[in-house]
């Protein structure tokens, strides 16, 4: 641990200046409010600043150019690209406010709110916001980085349905950027904005209206994964927008928690959410079940409140590796080389819990030329890996499996990156292969002036141009 060096009595200052918290390693409730979700990753700053408003958050940033400490931002710790050692860590955690206006269809939120706040207030008009596969991950956070959900084909990523943005700058100063003012920084933080350009505090985003969905998933044998994965490559291939479906290699865990048909037991599954007409989801979905009956079948209508129900991710904390690679089309070496990544070999535990393959094109694609994060978001097909880090050597191997993976992967992907679906290292390294070359130097130009010195550097690594 570094320790804080600041000059005069900055840090009382500091102190005396914010209504929320000023906490230092070893103070209660420090360890607490830089916990992240992903407890692979740990942040440790020297200083840490609970913001209880815009002006705590203003107050944090000036303090740390002041003493020239880099700034990372935290609301979850879902997605942490470079982990705080040593300087000022902004906490959004209590910057939670929602407020849903259902004449406009709009929702504000602030900078540290998880989509669980908003689903609830948008749901009980009818709406809905473009929330991803779980309400617990921070919806500005999920946003700066695009934020591709289950309506995702049919309205694009939940960058797309910004309306404003306002943020904090490496400055301390507070601006509102729209299409109307600061458009250009505007454009720059749909997608290319993940703790790289300065703290967003608040945000207005369009909601739609989306109240049941028919949506769930089928579960197949395991042994069947080759046949499923090319039936639904040509099947989602015909869908109109209003399906957003993946396939999934998914390993259960051994765990009392996980239920006990599925407790340690490898499947593929069909997932997939239509919000269209509810008679025409359900025919759509006896396709498969007319083709081979599904050994469980979990697609239904169900209201999207309960959007959580598709993916079902994991509420708890948990050590995850990730990583992501986009495809045009699924060739038939590409799903050999997923379904032996994904599935365990006969007697040996599997590497992943969850090899994702979602399908993207439709609104996601075709607003990409638009967005920052073009190349990021312009393939057909989503692949996104995920493992559990149960000790540190099995992270090592982890590592490993997911490199070789990528490495064989290589002749059928596109080598643009999805940054969303990295963590760690790899978003940093990966971040400029977001961008066509075009928007990377536009992006470059909105860094340079906001924030020259670099001070907001543990999100996306937007080079220096
Ligand atoms: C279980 C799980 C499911 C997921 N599902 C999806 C999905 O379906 N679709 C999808 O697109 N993504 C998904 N993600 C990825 C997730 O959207 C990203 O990891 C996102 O960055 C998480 O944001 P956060 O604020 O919750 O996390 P944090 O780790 O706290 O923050 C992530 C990044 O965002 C920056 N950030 C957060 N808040 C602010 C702010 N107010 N101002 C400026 N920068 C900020 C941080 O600096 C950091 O760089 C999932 C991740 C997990 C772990």
């Amino acid at each position: 641990m570094s320790t804080i060096t600041t000059r005069g009595d900055d840090l009382a200052t500091l102190r005396a200046s914010v209504t929320g918290d000023v906490l230092l390693a070893g103070d209660a409730g420090y360890a607490e409010a830089a916990s992240c979700y992903n407890l692979a990753i740990q942040h440790r700053p020297a200083v840490l600043v609970v913001a209880a408003d815009t002006s705590d958050v203003a107050a944090a940033v000036r303090f740390a150019t002041t003493n020239d400490h880099p700034i990372a931002i935290h609301a979850t710790g879902h997605g942490v690209a470079r982990p705080s050692d040593g300087g000022v860590l902004i906490v959004m955690s209590r910057l939670t406010g929602v407020q849903v206006d259902p004449v406009s269809r709009t929702a504000r939120i602030e900078g540290g709110a998880k989509w669980a706040a908003v689903m609830p207030l948008a749901t009980e008009h009818g709406l809905a916001p473009l929330v991803g596969s779980t309400t617990d991950v921070g919806a500005v956070g999920y946003t700066l980085g695009g934020g591709f959900g289950w309506l995702g084909r049919r309205y694009g990523l939940s960058s797309d349905a910004v309306r404003w943005f306002d943020l904090v700058t490496a400055s301390g100063e507070e601006l509102r950027a729209s299409a109307d003012e600061n458009p250009e920084v505007f454009w720059a933080l749909k997608g290319g904005g993940g703790g790289s350009l300065g703290v967003v505090t608040a945000m207005e985003i369009e909601l739609f209206p989306v109240t049941e969905v028919y949506a769930g998933n089928l579960l197949y044998p395991a042994f069947m994964a080759r046949d499923v994965i090319r039936r639904w490559r040509d099947w989602s291939a015909r869908q109109d927008e209003r399906l957003t479906s993946s396939f999934v290699l998914m390993n259960f865990p051994p765990l009392d928690e996980v239920p006990e048909p599925l407790r340690g037991q490898s499947f593929v599954m069909v997932r997939g959410c239509w919000s269209g007409d509810l008679d025409e989801g359900a025919a759509i979905i006896d396709e498969w079940r007319e083709w081979r009956p599904p050994v469980m079948d979990m697609f239904g209508r169900m209201p999207f409140a309960m959007n959580d129900m598709i993916s079902q991710d994991p509420p708890d904390p948990m050590p995850a590796m990730v990583s992501t690679e986009w495809f045009d089309e699924l060739e038939d070496e590409a799903v050999e080389v997923l379904v032996r990544a994904g599935l365990p070999e006969p007697g040996r535990p599997p590497m992943l819990v969850m090899t994702e393959v979602r399908h993207a094109g439709g609104a996601v694609k075709r607003n990409a030329a638009g967005a920052a994060n073009d190349r990021g978001r312009s393939g057909e097909l989503l692949l996104e890996m995920v493992g559990i880090v149960v000790s540190p050597h099995a992270g090592l191997a982890l590592e490993a499996h997911l490199r070789h993976t990528r490495k064989a992967l290589a002749p059928f992907v596109t080598g643009a990156t999805y940054l969303n679906f990295t963590e760690g290292e790899e978003k940093q390294h990966r971040t400029a292969s977001a961008f066509s070359p075009h928007h990377l130097a536009r992006l470059q130009a909105v860094k340079a002036v906001l924030d020259p010195d670099d001070v907001f550097c543990h999100g996306f690594a937007i080079p220096q141009g």
